[in-house]
């Protein structure tokens, strides 16, 4: 085993976090960190292989065998999550920086959405860890019945690169409250969060063990801990694409997993809707995040008496939202995060103007200091059938399309393999709960666009995967019910 060093400062040089202690590749591997708003390496992380992911496996077995963790009370656990939350709010300014040059996002809104949700997120899990508990079952027998949740054990992460932090925090804080050990694979080129919250979580109080970080490709360490036999539950957050592997693989192994797939939502604007509100929701829509978020809305339908007069609004207001530097904090869309992500929203593009498509705004990269820009994009008659309409295209484009009536709104938002989110822009109450039970979404928003919270429940239909996140949802795919029947005889 190699030797531990010390917990780098920075984290730009960051070490594995395996049983507590900081320590590189077995196999001596670096992987560069890349700052998508310049395309310069910043410093390098470890890259864990099979070993290391096998060294992390054993430590989170050994803690949870062995540990304290397990046997720990709820109100014990929940303390030390709270104490998480209060951590990452004493450290936003270092979380900030650290997700910010990763990623690429906007420092403003990596404030005030990704650290303040992680916080939320461990806060809100601190108040379910005192809560799981089971049933007393009255039956016929003469005997006492109740059931126990328990933890599942060794629960294997895997997490994608846009929301790293928010991501691996709606997984570990539901694992940590029921008694899971995890070891976290976080995404190939965005791991800084990932070891922060690891020095994090064990200042807070979480025991040696509990919580692994190993950062590596996805094909060899996130591979690895897909097929460990020592892992007990896979939680996988990605693309449908890898995620219909992981599944595979956790299928023959028979392991429990939850899955978090792609999205390509779609946000209907009736003609009875606010014609402002429908507006900042569909930008808002498309360009958070600079378009990669799986519950993003890049499909706008809109009532065809609206149609024009909603493109002509868009060609307007799209070119001023302000692209650029993630450090600005007046910027509100960020760099792309790697530079196949803009090369591939390039090809869309060109397929677009292919398929007949009209480029309404941007379609193009913006020259901004080697940075991976891309300007948000608004693409309009496109038949529905193109493959720039159908397909997860994860960048800042927009695609609009006219429809005539409630029914074929209805059928176009849930054409495409995806079910992940869903929107209505409508004045019309009736027509909103109506719409709402109609669309093949795992959550529909009405009149605004992302409104997520940690107690409300997110998480795909089709190809946009199974299981949820946060909410009560959340936690139950880490425990599992016991039953003990006790005779009175
Ligand atoms: P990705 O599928 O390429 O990678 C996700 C994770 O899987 C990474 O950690 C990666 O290293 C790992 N991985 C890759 N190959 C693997 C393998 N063979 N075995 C095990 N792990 C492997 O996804 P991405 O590009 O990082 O993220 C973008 C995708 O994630 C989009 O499709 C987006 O919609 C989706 N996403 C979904 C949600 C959700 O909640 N449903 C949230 C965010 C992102």
């Amino acid at each position: 085993m190699p030797s531990p060093t010390t917990a780098p400062s920075t984290l730009e040089h960051g070490e594995l976090f395996i049983g507590g202690q900081w320590l590189p590749a077995a196999a001596g591997g670096r992987r560069d960190v890349v700052d998508p708003s310049t395309g310069n390496a910043v410093g390098t992380v470890a890259e864990g292989d099979a070993g290391d992911i096998d060294a992390a496996v054993a430590a989170a077995r050994a803690a949870f065998d062995q540990g304290p963790w397990r046997g720990m009370s709820g109100r014990e656990r929940a303390r030390i999550l709270h104490r998480v939350a209060d951590l990452i709010r004493e450290n936003a300014d270092e979380l900030v920086r650290l997700e910010s040059l990763d990623v690429g996002k906007p420092v403003t809104l990596c404030r005030v959405v990704d650290v303040a949700t992680a916080a939320e997120v461990y806060e809100y899990y601190s108040g379910l860890a005192q809560a799981v508990d089971g049933a007393t079952r009255e039956t016929p027998m003469n005997a006492v019945a109740y059931t126990r949740r328990e933890p599942l054990g060794v629960v294997g992460a895997i997490t994608p690169f846009n929301f790293p932090l928010i991501l691996s925090s709606s997984k570990i804080a539901p694992a940590l409250a029921a008694g899971n050990v995890v070891v976290h694979k976080p995404a190939d080129d965005t791991p800084l969060s990932a070891l922060f919250m690891a020095k994090l979580l064990s200042e807070a109080g979480v025991p040696d063990g509990v919580v692994n970080v190993v950062t590596g490709a996805g094909a060899v360490a996130g591979e690895a801990l897909l097929r460990h036999p020592g892992v007990d539950k896979i939680a996988f957050t990605g693309s449908t694409a890898i995620g219909r592997h992981a599944a595979a693989v956790a299928g023959e192994a028979l392991t429990p997993v939850t899955m978090e797939l792609g999205g390509n939502a779609a946000q209907i604007v009736f003609e009875d809707a606010d014609v402002e509100k429908a507006v900042g929701s569909a930008i808002k829509a498309f360009v958070f995040n600079t378009g990669q978020f799986c519950m993003g809305g890049p499909r706008l339908l809109v009532a065809r008496p609206l149609y024009d007069t909603l493109l002509g609004i868009l060609a307007q207001a799209v070119p001023g939202v302000p692209v650029g530097d993630p450090r600005d904090p007046e910027t509100v869309v960020g760099p792309m995060a790697a530079e196949r992500h803009v090369a591939k929203v390039e090809s869309y593009v060109a397929q677009a103007v292919a398929d007949g498509g009209r480029i309404v705004c941007g379609g193009e990269r913006l020259a901004l200091n080697g940075g991976f820009y891309f300007k948000p994009t608004v693409i309009a008659d496109l038949a529905n059938d193109s493959r720039v309409v159908q397909e997860e295209i994860f960048g800042p484009v927009l695609t609009v399309q006219p429809f005539d009536t409630e029914d074929e709104a209805i059928a176009m938002a849930n054409s495409t393999p995806y079910g992940l989110a869903s929107g209505i822009q409508t004045t019309n109450l009736a027509r909103a709960h109506r719409v709402a039970a109609r669309l093949d979404a795992g959550i529909v928003w009405v009149n605004d666009w992302a409104m997520l919270d940690p107690a409300v429940p997110f998480g795909g239909v089709k190809a946009s995967g199974f299981g949820r996140e946060y909410g009560p949802e959340g936690l139950a795919p880490y425990t599992r019910d016991k039953s003990v029947v006790i005779s009175l005889d």
